[in-house]
């Protein structure tokens, strides 16, 4: 399904803290803290396909952890 989505956010691991404030801020709820190894909690993009790629995630981590790119530079659907 055709989108106008411009971008998406792809988060950085290594910087994440799990605060959750990206999770907060996500209008349609598309981020969600995942655990991962070592019990630490790292937030995730689970449905992306809901995510308008509003950039509210991004702009409000404190710990630059998100980068909204560009669906053109991403790898292609398939
Ligand atoms: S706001 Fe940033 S540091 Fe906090 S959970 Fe989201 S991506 Fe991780
Ligand atoms: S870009 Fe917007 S819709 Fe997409 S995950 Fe971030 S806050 Fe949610």
């Amino acid at each position: 399904m055709a989108s106008e989505r411009k971008a998406l956010p792809v988060i950085d691991t290594t910087r994440c803290t799990g605060c959750g404030w990206c999770v907060a801020v996500c209008p349609p709820h598309v981020l969600s803290l995942a655990v991962v190894p070592g019990w630490q909690k790292k937030s995730t993009l689970h449905d992306e396909a809901g995510c308008t790629g509003c950039a509210k995630c991004a702009v409000r981590c404190p710990f630059d952890a998100i980068t909204m790119q560009r669906i053109a530079d991403l790898p292609p659907p398939r």
